[in-house]
């Protein structure tokens, strides 16, 4: 199995899951499909495209890191708290917090890290 085709498999996957998934559950889904590929390939190929910023990556409550596939433009992740659905959010609010910050706590903001917890739409109905 070449690394590039691993590459673009694993992509293909996290564009249509749209939800954190495991280097495991990767390889498990992968595996049909790929009968020669290697759990260690996986890991490799995800710490890859996180350098590339093409997935992103948080550890989850059971101490696993489980990736999502991530747009070029500057967001931040709504997560459905039912069934794990990941949404881009853009960031216009936050000069709103910026201006905020400034004045009232006298915090001069360089970076930020935020993360929306909800139900999505699908899950509302
Ligand atoms: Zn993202
Ligand atoms: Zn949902
Ligand atoms: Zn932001």
């Amino acid at each position: 199995m070449y690394a590039t085709s691993t590459r673009r498999a694993v992509v293909e996957l996290l564009k249509i899951e749209r939800r954190y998934l495991s280097a495991a559950a990767i390889f498990a889904s992968l595996k049909g499909s790929q009968p020669k590929l290697a759990l260690s390939t996986v890991y490799r190929t995800l710490e890859f495209l996180q350098r590339l910023g093409t997935v992103s990556s948080r550890t989850e409550a059971s101490g696993e890191t489980a990736y999502v596939y991530c747009t070029d433009d500057h967001h931040h992740h709504a997560i459905c708290t039912v069934c794990g659905h990941v949404d881009e959010v853009d960031c216009d609010a936050m000069e709103g917090f910026r201006g905020a910050l400034l004045r009232n706590q006298s915090f001069a903001l360089d970076e930020h890290a935020i993360e929306f917890y909800g139900r999505c739409a699908r899950c509302r109905s």
